[in-house]
């Protein structure tokens, strides 16, 4: 059987883990929290990074630092996780969906702008599979309407836009350390803050909404409840296993980007037949997953049930939000053409560091045997 997903040890975690517990200090904001907090900083120039539970943490967080008002409205792709729209939603606003790319499930960001009213006051670029949205159209628009930008960065680890660090571009950035993402501490995230403006804040809502952080600096002399806020950091036996990781980056970048390619080559056969993932030239690839995009639900119900039969475990992604009984209950549901042909279409492939070579191959043959079966059947 080929799993869909695996997680990768390094091997250092527990070693860590037990250096973090044996030094008595396994709240959060320890050592190895501030070790992965200047491991991202200096590799990839965020202001500031800060370790939360998951991504939907950090955008939680990044929707409080957004202030919103009750009906303030958030563009977003309708094609993405729910942990993007519910983070806003909890604050009032109400969401507004763009379409995706006809060649890319990124928002279309030629259909933003049309989408801005008075109310708008943040946009939400999705980076689905770690590859970049067209960050100077959308920063463009953030100057011109003095709107906030929150990058949904939690598939992007390690990927850029024109030599730029995705997470580093918008206002905030949002990544997941998800056992399924590239970089895991089985749960996991981070916001990372790249205005000024918003530094000390950030501090203060991660702390539970107190002065803490300020308070171990020795900036101010007592600490207390300053503003709103929750529990957002992690415990540093988490971020003990986040460090092992991180050590071996560029490790696990590697093998992944040679996973890619090597489906890339085995599926070259099949463009005719089916949509291969095409990058954008703006954009760099962290391998964070590979997809096909079949015609159709019916083509990918029976090429995932084709896969089941022969132990490989494919699978589906995002319903459209802007269909989901919570949205769609309240809200008129605009058409989107192009999330549709990825909610019925789209189909992940297995992928994992551990995937070897062997079982990488045998997943290609079955796709190609299922694609030459439904054209003698034709
Ligand atoms: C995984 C994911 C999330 C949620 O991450 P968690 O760490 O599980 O909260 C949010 N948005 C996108 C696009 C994701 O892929």
């Amino acid at each position: 059987m080929i799993s869909f997903n695996k997680p990768f040890l390094t091997g250092e975690e527990t070693f860590y883990i037990e250096d973090a517990v044996s030094s008595g200090k396994i709240s959060g904001n320890g050592k190895y929290t501030k070790e992965c907090h200047s491991f991202f900083e200096s590799k990839y120039g965020f202001k500031k990074a800060l370790l939360t539970s998951s991504c939907t943490d950090a955008l939680e967080m990044a929707a409080i630092l957004c202030d919103l008002r009750l009906g303030d409205e958030v563009i977003m792709p309708a094609y993405t996780f729910v942990s993007t729209a519910n983070a806003f939603v909890l604050r009032g606003a109400k969401i507004v969906f763009c379409d995706s790319m006809e060649s890319h499930p990124c928002m279309d960001a030629e259909k933003i702008e049309s989408l801005i009213t008075e109310k708008t006051k943040v946009i939400v670029p999705v980076h689905y599979a770690g590859v970049a949205c067209d960050m100077d159209k959308i920063m463009r628009l953030s100057k011109q309407y003095n709107l906030l930008v929150v990058e949904d960065a939690a598939q992007a680890i390690d990927s850029y836009y024109k030599g730029k660090p995705l997470g580093s571009i918008g206002h905030f950035g949002a990544f997941s350390f998800h056992e399924t993402k590239n970089i895991i501490s089985g749960e996991g995230g981070m916001l990372t803050i790249n205005d000024e403006r918003f530094l000390d804040r950030a501090e203060i809502i991660w702390e539970k909404g107190t002065n803490r952080s300020a308070f171990w600096r020795g900036e101010v002399d007592k600490y207390g409840w300053v503003d709103i806020g929750s529990s957002f950091l992690p415990s540093d036996i988490t971020a003990a296993f986040l460090f092992a990781q991180l050590e071996n980056l560029e490790l696990i970048q590697k093998r992944r980007i040679e996973i890619w390619d090597n489906y890339w080559e085995g599926f070259k056969p099949l463009d005719a037949k089916v949509k291969l993932p095409r990058l954008p030239d703006y954009a760099t690839n962290n391998a964070h997953m590979f997809y096909l995009v079949c015609n159709g639900i019916q083509e990918r119900t029976a090429l995932i049930e084709f896969l089941r039969k022969e132990g490989v475990y494919s699978v589906f992604h995002y319903l459209g939000l802007h269909k989901s009984t919570f949205y769609s209950d309240k809200y008129v549901v605009e058409t989107l053409e192009n999330c549709d042909q990825f909610e019925e279409g789209l189909v992940r492939m297995p992928f994992y560091y551990e995937l070897s070579d062997n079982d990488q191959q045998h997943v290609i043959n079955c796709v190609l045997n299922f694609y030459a079966s439904v054209e003698l059947s034709h």
